[in-house]
């Protein structure tokens, strides 16, 4: 279906539950009152001139309006462009062009980033763009109170694009997902039926709207099930977030492994009553077996699932499922969705590998993208004539059904022609008792080719583990090629803005 026409099943269904919180702001909506809201914005674009199919750019960090501007859009069957709110004026153009935005939803401004003095310096740049509207200033309220001058919604095919999703941009230049209304109506639908969602849950949501996980897994998740969207923040606070909990009595929790670390180390976390959590998502990278521990035992989450997936699938694939033991729910990804499917290939020829043998992810099913925007190359390059969506990710399907990353196909070292996958260097890394967070990355080697290098956040700052430290730890434990050669102990890891480390620049620092 339409996600409009599923708005007005929510409505219609629990008009007086809520169905949005603005921690921040201290302003809720109940599901009669979003529903009106977005018919209001919805009207307003109409009247401004959007029609179906243009293209409406939103570049902001979360705010409810983020959200009453996804279901407008929607509504109208303009195709919202989300744009990371991490971009700076010289992305934002790109995006701006390659896309053909023609309305710019933005935030004003948000600590050091200023944006309206970023859309204004790029202005001349982009002829397409013709207005541009902030979050928080008298622009919006102006925009919002637009009449809709009689117009009403074109009728919409569930088929038909509603979002453009630029891809992190971990290995690369990100690339635009186009997205229906199909492929994420149906994802969001899914991933809360796998974690029992009903109009009782309240879900908060640090994690950014701008991708995915904030905006499919948790605001269509939501709606779909009458649940209530929680916005903690504008911008992940491991406090706030946990605040955020606490106060609103949130079933679930959503974050990336390294949110779900910050708040476990909050030095006051013991002090905040978690009790009402029941579930969450853990999503996005590799969940180290014991954050995961951690998370079930002392923030209540019995229930927390973790999801595998990229925008390219609307995004989930794989989930665990409310009863899997913590073995599955550590050691694998989950398995498939109703509806999707899953093969693992070599790489090389493209035949299906063995149960229990590594090789490349390749799903297929309703979230598989019409194709990234007007890169049709690229499309061919990643979604084959059988329509299977080539992820780039390696895998194994166990026996069971359940499915185990290794990694990404070009993060595998190859050291003495050894295949070294960094995702089980670094979980056996997580149990040295002096180390906070780990990532493992290949440098270039004379001799080996390649060699392991480990970039070791710290527990304490000053007493870092030293080389021989690591290499003492791993002796008899670890097969000898795997163990890092290199040790280099950092504050933090660079990170894209939805919590992914950026492997390649670590390996571009430490190539020398
Ligand atoms: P780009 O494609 O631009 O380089 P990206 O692949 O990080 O960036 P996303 O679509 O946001 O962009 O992320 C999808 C990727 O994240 C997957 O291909 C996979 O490598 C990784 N991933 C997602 N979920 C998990 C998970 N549960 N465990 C391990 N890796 C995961
Ligand atoms: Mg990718």
């Amino acid at each position: 279906d339409t996600i409009g026409a599923d708005l007005d099943r929510a409505v219609a269904a629990w008009p007086d539950r809520e169905a949005l919180v603005d921690v921040a702001g201290g302003r809720r909506w109940t599901y009669a009152e979003f529903g009106a809201a977005v018919d209001r914005i919805a009207g307003a674009l109409l009247g401004s001139g959007v029609r179906k199919g243009d293209r409406v750019g939103i570049w902001a960090v979360n705010c409810p309006e983020w959200v009453l501007v996804q279901y407008a859009t929607a509504r109208i069957g303009a195709v919202m462009v989300t744009v990371n709110p991490a971009y700076r004026s010289h992305e934002l153009a790109y995006v701006l062009r390659q896309s053909g935005i023609s309305t710019l939803f933005a935030s004003l401004a948000h600590r050091t980033s200023d944006y309206r003095a970023m859309v204004e310096e790029v202005r001349a740049d982009c002829p397409g763009l013709r207005e541009a509207v902030y979050f928080g200033d008298a622009s919006w309220e102006e925009f919002a109170a637009r009449p809709s001058g009689g117009l009403v919604p074109e009728p919409l095919s569930a088929d038909e694009p509603v979002n453009i999703q630029y891809t992190s941009g971990t290995t690369g230049f990100p690339k635009g997902a186009t997205l229906s209304h199909h492929n994420i109506l149906n994802n969001g639908y899914f991933v809360g039926e796998m974690i029992a969602y009903t109009e009782r849950d309240r879900i908060c949501v640090p994690v950014p709207f701008y991708h995915c996980f904030g905006m499919v897994m948790g605001n269509l998740a939501a709606t779909s099930h009458g649940a209530c969207i929680v916005i903690p923040a504008p911008s992940f606070d491991p406090a706030a977030t946990l605040r955020a909990v606490q106060e609103e009595r949130c079933t679930s929790l959503y974050g990336v492994p390294t949110m779900f670390i910050a708040e476990l180390d909050l030095p006051d976390f013991a002090s905040y009553d978690l009790s009402s959590l029941r579930t969450g998502i853990m999503a996005g990278s590799p969940c180290p077996v014991e954050v995961m521990k951690r998370v079930v035992a002392e923030m209540n989450m019995t229930e927390v699932s973790i999801c595998y997936g990229m925008t390219e699938t609307s995004p989930v694939s794989t989930q665990t499922r409310r009863d899997d033991d913590l073995e599955r729910r550590t050691g694998t990804v989950g398995r498939v969705l109703p509806h999707v499917e899953v093969k693992v290939v070599d790489p090389a020829s493209g035949l299906t590998v063995p149960r229990g043998t590594a090789g490349e992810l390749c799903t297929r099913g309703y979230g598989v993208m019409l194709g990234y925007w007007d890169e049709p190359e690229k499309t061919a390059e990643a979604v084959d004539a059988g329509r299977w969506m080539h992820t780039g990710d390696l895998a194994v399907m166990r026996e069971d059904g359940y499915v185990e990353i290794v990694g990404r196909i070009k993060d595998m070292i190859i050291r003495g022609g050894e295949n070294v996958y960094p995702r089980e260097i670094e979980e056996f890394l997580h149990g040295h008792p002096g180390i906070a967070d780990v990532q493992v990355v290949g440098v270039p080697d004379e001799r080996y080719g390649e060699e392991v290098l480990a970039c070791v956040i710290p527990r304490d700052p000053a007493a870092p583990p030293t080389l021989d430290d690591i290499t003492a730890f791993c002796r008899d434990r670890l097969a000898h090629y795997k163990v890092p050669r290199r040790v280099e102990v950092l504050a933090e890891f660079p990170m894209t803005v939805s919590g992914k480390v950026r492997k390649v620049e670590l390996r571009e620092r430490y190539r020398e």
